[in-house]
Formats: C-alpha cells, sequence, structure tokens
C-alpha cells in the first residue's frame, strides 16, 4: 500500500512518489502576523501537521517548512491604527501563532523562515527574474510579467487568455497588463523599506514563497499545501516565479485544504465571522478543537457548530475512557505471552483511511472500532496483560498520528482555572490552607503558573 494524494495540478489522485527514497519536503504557507488567527486559519495548520505525521508514522524522513510573514500592507496598517512599529505588531502575533498552535499540538515546523531575515534571497530572486526578461522594473516596482511565462494559469486550470479577458481592469499604470503582479513595492513615505537595486522597497507577498521554499527545500520539492484559496492567484505565481527563475518544476504534489465554514460560509476576517483560537481556547479544550478540524476529510468543507463540538468532545471521552479503562486492567490482569490478539484488520482500516489522501474522517472510524474492540475484550472477566498492552499500543500510535495523544496537555478552560483560583483566594482567607495548597498543585498539574501579586492572583499557562 502507499500513500494516494489528491492533486490540484492534475485534479487527479496519485500515487504519492517522493524526489528521494524515504524522504518528504513540504512547504506550506503560514501566517501573515497582524492578528491572532482564526479556526479556519487553523484547520490549515492542523491538517498539514497530520500529514507530516503519518508521514513520519510510515517511516519517511520529513522536512516541514512553513514561513512567517512578518512584513505586508494588513501589518504595517495594524501598526498605523495602533501607534507602533509594525515590526513589534508582526512579533507580538508570530509569538501568539506559535503559543496557539502549540496549544492545538501542532508541531513547530523545521523552519519557520521570516520574510524579514530572508530579505537578501527575497531580491536576488527577484533579480534573476528581470534578468532573464520575467518581470520588469516601473518607477520603483518590479512586476512579473505573466504572458512570458507560457504556462501561467496550470495549476488554476485557466488560461492566460481567460484570465486577462477576466481581470479587473484596475488604475495602475505601472503595469504593462492587469493580470501581471508585483515582486517588489516601492516603499511610500515613513513607510518600512529595505534597500534594493531597484530601489528601497518591500517584497510583494508570492516571491517570498517562491525564495524560502527554493533556500530551505531545493528547486524541486514533493509538496506544497495551503487553504484552497491560495490556489489562485498565489500559487499560480509562486509557480511562475519558480519555475522561470529555477528552470525546474516547482513542486510535484499540491495539496489544499477546503474551508472552514459558518453558516455554510467561509471563515473570513474580511466578513467578521471568525472566531480565534485565542478566544476559543476559553470555551473548549484545544484538543476538542484539534480533533473538530480532523472530523472531515481535508478537501471538503467543514461547518462550524458548537452541536458538532460537543460531538467531539463525546468522541474524545469514549477514546480517553477505553484507554483508561485499558490501563486500570492492565495493572490486575493476569501476565501471559502466549495469548495475543490479532488487531491487523484495525490497523489496515486506520492506514486505508489515511493512505486515501489523509481521509481523517475514516480514520477516526477505524480509532472508534478500535475502541469498540477493546471495550468488548475488557468485558470479559479474565483478561491477558499481553493483549492490553496491544490495544494500548495501537490506539497510541493512531491517536500520535491524528495529535490527540494523552500528552499532558491542559485540560481546564478558563473558566475552571479562574473558579479554582477564586476558590483558592476563599480557602486562604478561610484559613483553610491545606485546601488552598491542594487547589496550587491541581493548577500547577495541568501547567497552569500561579503568580501572587498585590492586585490579586495572575496566572498562564507554562
Ligand atoms: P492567511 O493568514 O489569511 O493567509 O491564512 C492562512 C492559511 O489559512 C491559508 O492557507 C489560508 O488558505 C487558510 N484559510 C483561511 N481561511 C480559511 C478557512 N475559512 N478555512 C480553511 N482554511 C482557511
Ligand atoms: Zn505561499
Amino acid at each position: 500500500m502507499s500513500i494516494v494524494i489528491y492533486n490540484t495540478m492534475s485534479r487527479k489522485k496519485e500515487q504519492f512518489v517522493p524526489i528521494h527514497k524515504g524522504e518528504v519536503k513540504i512547504y506550506v504557507c503560514g501566517p501573515t502576523v497582524y492578528n491572532f488567527f482564526h479556526i479556519g486559519n487553523a484547520r490549515c495548520f492542523v491538517v498539514f501537521d497530520v500529514v507530516r505525521r503519518y508521514f513520519n508514522y510510515r517511516g519517511y524522513k520529513v522536512t516541514y517548512v512553513q514561513n512567517i510573514t512578518d512584513v505586508d500592507d494588513k501589518i504595517i496598517k495594524a501598526g498605523q491604527e495602533q501607534n507602533r512599529p509594525p515590526m513589534e505588531v508582526a512579533e507580538q502575533f508570530m509569538q501568539a501563532f506559535l503559543a496557539d498552535t502549540a496549544e492545538l499540538g501542532v508541531v513547530p515546523a523545521d523552519v519557520h523562515p521570516r520574510v524579514t531575515d530572508h530579505m537578501d534571497d527575497i531580491i536576488d530572486m527577484i533579480v534573476t527574474l528581470v534578468d532573464k526578461g520575467y518581470a520588469y522594473t516601473s518607477d520603483g516596482d518590479v512586476y512579473f510579467r505573466a504572458s512570458s511565462f507560457k504556462e501561467y494559469g496550470k495549476l488554476s486550470h485557466q488560461s492566460l487568455g481567460d484570465l486577462q479577458a477576466g481581470a479587473r481592469v484596475e488604475v495602475n499604470e505601472k503595469k504593462e497588463a492587469p493580470v501581471d503582479f508585483a515582486l517588489w513595492k516601492a516603499a511610500k513615505p515613513g513607510e518600512i523599506s529595505w534597500a534594493s537595486p531597484f530601489g528601497a522597497g518591500r517584497p510583494g507577498w508570492h516571491i517570498e514563497c517562491s525564495a524560502m521554499s527554493r533556500k530551505y527545500l531545493g528547486d524541486t520539492f514533493d509538496i506544497h499545501g495551503g487553504g484552497h484559496d491560495l490556489v489562485f492567484p498565489h500559487h499560480e505565481n509562486e509557480i511562475a516565479q519558480s519555475e522561470c527563475a529555477t528552470g525546474h518544476p516547482f513542486a510535484n504534489y499540491w495539496m489544499h485544504n477546503g474551508f472552514l465554514n459558518v453558516n455554510h460560509e467561509k471563515m473570513s476576517k474580511s466578513l467578521g465571522n471568525f472566531l480565534t483560537v485565542h478566544d476559543l481556547t476559553s470555551k473548549y479544550q484545544p484538543r476538542v478543537l484539534r480533533f473538530f478540524l480532523l472530523s472531515a476529510q481535508y478537501r471538503n468543507p467543514l461547518n462550524f457548530s458548537d452541536d458538532l463540538l460537543e460531538g467531539c468532545q463525546n468522541g474524545l471521552d469514549r477514546i480517553d475512557t477505553s484507554r483508561d479503562n485499558l490501563l486500570f486492567r492492565l495493572d490486575k490482569a493476569a501476565i501471559s505471552q502466549e495469548h495475543q490478539v490479532d488487531l491487523s484488520s484495525q490497523k489496515n482500516a486506520f492506514m486505508k483511511a489515511m493512505d486515501d489522501d489523509f481521509n481523517t474522517a475514516d480514520a477516526i472510524s477505524a480509532v472508534y472500532e478500535l475502541v469498540r474492540d477493546a471495550n468488548t475484550y475488557l468485558r470479559q472477566d479474565k483478561v491477558e496483560k499481553a493483549v492490553i498492552e496491544q490495544y494500548l499500543e495501537l490506539l497510541g500510535e493512531m491517536c500520535g498520528v491524528l495529535g490527540i495523544d494523552a500528552v499532558k496537555r491542559c485540560e481546564l478552560i478558563d473558566a475552571d482555572i479562574e473558579a479554582l483560583i477564586l476558590e483558592r483566594t476563599e480557602a486562604r482567607k478561610a484559613r483553610n490552607y491545606a485546601r488552598a495548597d491542594e487547589i496550587r498543585s491541581l493548577l500547577t498539574e495541568q501547567g497552569i503558573v500561579l503568580e501572587d501579586t498585590a492586585q490579586g492572583v495572575k496566572w498562564k499557562r507554562e
């Protein structure tokens, strides 16, 4: 069995064949850090975290790169509105991105390259494109000439002619054609900028990913991912820039996650219908949010609803209870190496689902099947230690791939923590120090750090 991936480029499921045997190089477009990310963005981060975990599980050596866009119009605007330097805004929300994805159990990328640390690589690529005649300078800006790349439109399956006809006639006299796009933007007065052979300015969004993926993964790599809204123009433009600059194919497989919707409409900052993970974790355990994001195959739409989240909480409880019961019976079970149980069909069901374009919905069903079988087994009077260990091991493997394993993460939501802190304060007032200490250690166990200050008790997650 091998892994099959739906490739946006061919619009077909294809068998995955790596460039180098046993290795997979993945690039996923990361966040623009001007605000907390919403649960829609989180779908992309969690889905590709599972793709990466599954390749690891199947024995591949994975190199995973995800950029951080830390200079951009939106960041500059946020800085102006908040009257602080744009780099301060970017730093704050990059840290928030790392913290909130960690809460969701996302393993940090092997590299999280930041645009502002890679200006030389970006400028070098733009210079190459200008030198080769694929790009032109215009009044301090640099544009990519879309018509110079004969395959422009191949990812989004549009012809250059259609794109030209459909392009909005923008008031931008600097461009030769409306479909051309910016590689470099001349600095406006007072704006943050970097020196370049074309004058002071900053890069366009698309060129960052071309330059940074090349630096860390080479001219051609295995998988490029992102949300479906990035197919056009972002990924189309990345392909044009990279293939024209290097003369080699860019990425072999293009994976795009479907949208997370609210009332069947895409969750987005511009529509204002978004819920940030930062806020949602005060209501739901991050593990429940993660489980919810994996409850549909990644290309299908997923609608946000409290009912679905409640269902996910129940599902996780079922899995946790089964694991707890297995652990409980393990100590008391008869020791035997003789009896083994054949769990290959359960394991195969899980792998079949994941091999089929990372179908986490079916993979979760396979976890439930295993849990049901384990519970049936535990109903017997006499159980064997070796068999319980087999169930625990397979359950651990499956939950590890999905990232819902029982790694010690805080199980408490903000409201629970605050209620416990209040109870501790009351206990101290009543001189019930034993209870107060008990609450402090319970919170410490959950990774909650308390600080007694003159203004009251402050707390943070470790
Ligand atoms: P952005 O910071 O807006 O560039 O988004 C970061 C990632 O989240 C990109 O890969 C987007 O395609 C993806 N994304 C944005 N909105 C949604 C949504 N509602 N559902 C799923 N993915 C999304
Ligand atoms: Zn990108």
